[in-house]
């Protein structure tokens, strides 16, 4: 353990040493990442929460909407004494409540073409919580650019979507599966299944900072919540993709 950990912190995060695959040296890792989280809505209230639970040390959060009634069905970070606050404020009260040694980073804004690479640049690690594809899509092309390893999660009615974007030579990208934005409905969302992706998000999101592969580079993970199952499906990288093709 890295000598300026105290005591509490020590305690704290006994249960996460206790596992030789984290450790002292993976503890000391996590203190020092720093993670940028897109959304702080039903998928990013769970990756936040059990990131900064895990003492990942530097989170930046970016959303630029407030609170609303129709989100507390979902996004737990925020209560009914949120309503009408900036989601940002509302989530850095959850999370410092939860552990004040995180160190965070508040954007409230929208992403766009003329801020992204400044929010998002200087991470170690980017996760996609946004809630429409075109957030999707500014976030992978500018992570794709940039080579920042990128987790991007999706919910819609009783089904998940999970995809890991390492931007090394041969790997595919977000726009091999989706060349361009497609046309969404507003939908449902059973926010129970958000917090299911918010959480594979997070934990895929702590074994990348550990260092360790990700099985989901060459596959995407869908979840079924109505059939309760998991599936992984093949990803290629397309020689005519607009983005990393030829
Ligand atoms: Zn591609």
């Amino acid at each position: 353990m890295p000598l300026d950990f105290s005591e509490e912190e020590i305690s704290r995060y006994s249960r996460n040493t206790m596992l030789p695959e984290v450790g002292e040296d993976g503890q000391a890792r996590w203190a020092a990442a720093r993670v940028a989280v897109v959304g702080a809505g039903g998928i990013g209230s769970a990756t936040l929460y059990y990131l900064a639970a895990a003492g990942v040390g530097h989170i930046s959060i970016i959303d630029g909407d407030q609170v609303e009634t129709s989100n507390l069905q979902r996004q737990i970070l925020h209560d009914i004494h949120d309503i009408g606050r900036r989601k940002v404020e509302s989530a850095w009260e959850a999370l410092t409540a939860l552990n004040p040694h995180c160190r965070l980073k508040l954007h409230d804004t929208r992403l766009d073409a003329a801020n992204i690479r400044d929010i998002l640049k200087e991470h170690d690690l980017v996760l996609d919580a946004s809630d429409n594809f075109a957030t999707r899509l500014l976030v992978a092309d500018c992570c794709w650019r940039e080579r920042l390893p990128l987790i991007s999660a999706a919910v819609g009615g009783f089904q998940g979507l999970l995809l890991v974007l390492d931007p090394a030579p041969g790997n595919p990208c977000y726009r091999c599966l989706l060349p361009r934005e497609p046309q969404a409905p507003r939908e449902g969302i059973l926010g129970a299944v958000a917090g299911v992706m918010g959480c594979l998000q997070a934990t895929e999101a702590l074994k990348l900072l550990l260092g360790r592969k990700s099985e989901l580079t060459h596959q995407l993970l869908s979840y079924d919540a109505l059939k309760c199952r998991f599936r992984h499906v093949k990803r290629e990288k397309k020689p005519d993709c607009p983005l990393c093709g030829q």
